[in-house]
């Protein structure tokens, strides 16, 4: 960087340098303010249509778990994958953002668990599970004490292990619509799928998790000329 930069764009470095969300903004790609098929989304009159069946094919893996002071987030390098038809996507990691941001018929949801999967050819595809607050959820009691307690890199748990498949709900049936990352730079063409089932977690859980993390979710995005589409 040079000296000369001028200073909005040394505060943007400074901020990239420090991982600084709020600075960040002021970096925000064009497409997260004019993108036509930005994520989240409220979930308002979705269309049944016949979709392909989730599989899931994940696998129990070693725990690595960072903190990066937004979210937690647990990495895989191999935990199995998705089918999807016959699309096959790997799970990448998964990480939560509290409030949910995808809504349901207006519904907001106190927090979400986003499953980033990727296929070979490099097609992103996001898995949301919503979750209410009411019974203490047990693969978050297992994680909550993992958790990082400063924003240090990535943790590999010795001796620990998580299967992401835990962290789905019991009905297999989903929403679809086409999306976007959900932070700057917002990019698009990435598949969102909404698991209709919400999972539940306590009110002790969900201040446990208050108690280290802001909001880190924006606001759902209009859909312009999208369609939701949900089997079943
Ligand atoms: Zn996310």
């Amino acid at each position: 960087m040079s000296v000369g930069a001028p200073p909005v764009w040394r505060n943007v470095w400074l901020a990239a340098a420090l991982g600084l969300a709020s600075a960040w903004a002021c970096a925000d790609s064009p497409l997260c303010r004019l993108g036509l098929r930005q994520s989240p989304v409220d979930i308002v009159a979705p269309v049944k249509q016949t979709l392909p069946a989730l599989e899931f094919r994940y696998l129990t893996a070693p725990l690595k778990i960072a903190n990066d002071g937004h979210t937690a987030r647990v990495r895989f390098s191999n935990a199995g994958d998705l089918r999807i038809g016959n699309e096959t996507f790997t799970l990448q990691q998964f990480h939560f953002h509290t409030p949910g941001g995808d809504r349901l018929a207006g519904e907001e949801f106190p927090m979400a668990a986003h499953l980033l999967h990727k296929s070979r050819t490099g097609h992103l595809l996001a898995l949301v599970v919503l979750f209410r607050q009411g019974a203490e959820n047990l693969a978050l009691a297992a994680l909550w004490p993992k958790l990082p307690p400063r924003s240090d890199g990535d943790h590999l748990i010795a001796g620990a292990s998580v299967d992401a498949s835990r962290l789905l709900p019991a009905s297999r049936a989903y929403y679809r619509y086409e999306g976007s990352l959900t932070a700057s730079p917002c990019t698009e063409n990435v598949t969102w799928l909404v698991m209709k089932q919400p999972l539940e977690l306590s009110a002790d859980q969900l201040l446990f998790w208050r108690a280290r993390f802001a909001d880190n979710i924006r606001s759902p995005q209009p859909l312009h000329d999208r369609i939701v589409q949900e089997n079943g």
